[in-house]
């Protein structure tokens, strides 16, 4: 063999002298049993994939790192934002939602921001997404409108009809449609894209004291979209574009960075805040809660090996530090146990022993002990209960959280309608969008709904009439649906809608 090269071994180390030919009986004879390195290498192989992800299946991955660049720490106490200057390891993943592993990125989907802080004080993940709202505000409704953007059960295609029909009948989905539809639905690249948390967080300082907080990682290299024609030869082209960018830019010490801009709201500011803060259909407007500019997001390393690192990331909003806690948004409840559960199934109860999962600054130190591919020390001989007289780890109070006031009935209650749903949508498209936007928008969704059957296409323009008249126009002329009849849908309450409007 030649100097410095590794010896060829199966999995437990041995030897192989021999990997291109299988033992048989002779030379045209079947394969023989006893070739075990045969039968090894083929069993690893039948057993390569592990679950896709049910959502955000297709994405790209990287590290780099956060610094601090404005003082925050009268809002919280998080280590890992305790001093201007201050640098923590991240690794980012990106992805697109509703598509499987093999999907093309430039499908139109949002995009996940999924984001790990290896800090001193133990992981903290932050799984937000390229738009600053969501379709729904239930995590009971959140399954259902999966089902609707994966595949038809009987004809295993993508169905407009199924997305268009549960929109239709889900009105609080108005303004995250009205972004999906808009170029913001097909980016450029990851690199070009901007991060939200979407939900509301809460920080709390040292002395007890707590706010509401969303997070706005602003792309430093400009938002860049694609254009619909643009993006369905992209799909064509390279289904893997904005993976490839965003390899290339950081193998070209290119590196993509984001601003981190955060909303803060006291207790007492959100009590008379004109929107429902925990309501994740809408966002705080800029002008009534300012963001402030706090720090930068920078990837420069990739992955060495995709699958290690990128396939069995796992990102979880309940990996939190102490500083920052969770909000009543009752959506980010429903995740708080989704994330976890679902990695539990995609990757086994020791997913936190996989390098990219493990804390790297600070020591695990729990109780939790045993379970398949158990692969670290176990806690060797320690005490494996609490409390104990053993010296085992213990409780510290700088984990204590303030609590936070609560009242009312518990029940299944319908979201409280301090807001208008409709509003926010209309702003987007009267206020923030260009002319250029608004055409591309109209084009968009026309191109989509073309097949969806009337009934539903009228129930969904009388939506987008609400929102803004000229949109609900608009899109109503372009699927050649009557105005009058939009317009009378419109003016009934969203129950009277259904019943006007139901599938022959
Ligand atoms: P502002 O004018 O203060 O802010 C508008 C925001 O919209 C900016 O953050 C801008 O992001 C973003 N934006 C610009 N073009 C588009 C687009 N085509 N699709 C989606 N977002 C876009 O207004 P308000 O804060 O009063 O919000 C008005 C509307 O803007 C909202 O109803 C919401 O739909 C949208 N918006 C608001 C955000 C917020 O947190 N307040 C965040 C994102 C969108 P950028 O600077 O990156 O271009």
């Amino acid at each position: 063999m030649a100097k410095g090269k590794k010896t060829l071994t199966g999995s437990f180390g041995c030897p192989l002298g021999n990997d291109l030919n299988t033992w048989t009986a002779g030379p045209r004879g079947p394969a023989l049993m006893q070739d075990v390195h045969l039968l090894e290498k083929l069993a690893h192989f039948d057993r390569e994939r592990i679950p896709e992800r049910v959502v955000h299946a297709k994405g790209a991955g990287a590290y780099g790192y956060f610094e601090v660049t404005a003082d925050v720490t009268k809002y919280t106490k998080a280590a890992f934002l305790s001093k201007v200057g201050k640098r923590t390891e991240v690794f980012a993943r990106f992805s697109t939602v509703g598509g499987s592993k093999g999907s093309a990125d430039a499908e139109r989907d949002p995009r996940g921001f999924a984001l790990k802080f290896y800090t001193e004080q133990g992981n903290y993940d932050m799984t937000g997404n390229n738009t600053p709202v969501f379709f729904i505000r239930d995590p009971l409704k959140f399954p259902d409108f999966i089902h609707t953007q994966k595949r038809n059960p009987a004809t295993n295609l993508k169905d407009p009809t199924m997305a268009w029909d549960f929109w239709s009948l889900t009105p609080e989905s108005i303004h995250q449609v009205t972004i999906l539809f808009s170029d913001r639905g097909t980016p450029a690249g990851f690199r070009h894209m901007n991060g939200y948390s979407s939900h509301t967080y809460k920080w709390y300082n040292a002395k007890g004291d707590y706010y509401w907080v969303k997070y706005h990682f602003k792309t430093d290299q400009g938002i860049r979209n694609l254009t619909g024609p643009e993006a369905a030869e992209m799909c064509g082209r390279d289904p893997d574009h904005a993976t490839r960018d965003l390899h290339e830019a950081i193998a070209r010490k290119d590196y993509p960075s984001w601003t981190l801009e955060m909303q803060i709201l006291s207790p007492e500011q959100a009590e008379d805040f004109a929107w429902d803060i925990f309501d994740i259909t809408k966002v705080w407007p800029h002008k009534e809660a300012p963001p402030i500019t706090i720090g930068k997001l920078v990837l420069n390393r990739n992955p060495e090996n995709y699958f290690a690192e990128v396939e069995q990331a796992a990102f979880n909003p309940s990996n939190l530090v102490p500083g920052i806690g969770v909000s009543p948004d009752k959506m980010l409840q429903g995740r708080l146990f989704s994330y976890h559960d679902t990695h539990l199934h995609r990757l086994g109860p020791n997913y936190h022993l996989i390098p990219v999962n493990r804390p790297k600054k600070a020591p695990e130190n729990s109780y939790q002990r045993d379970g398949s591919m158990r692969v670290d020390d176990n806690g060797k001989g320690g005490p494996n209960y609490w409390p104990n007289s053993f010296g085992g780890p213990e409780p510290d109070g700088v984990s204590l959280e303030p609590g936070i006031p609560l009242e009312g009935e518990a029940a299944r209650h319908v979201f409280g309608h301090k807001n208008d749903d409709y509003v926010q949508a209309g702003n987007l498209y009267r206020r923030v969008m260009s002319d250029q936007d608004r055409t591309n928008l109209v084009s968009n969704i026309v191109g989509n709904m073309g097949e969806v059957p009337r009934p539903i296409q009228l129930r969904q323009c009388a939506i987008f009439y609400l929102a803004d008249k000229d949109y609900g126009a608009r899109v109503a002329s372009g699927l050649g649906l009557d105005l009058g009849k939009v317009k009378k849908l419109a003016a009934m309450t969203q129950e009277q809608r259904v019943a006007a409007t139901p599938l022959k």
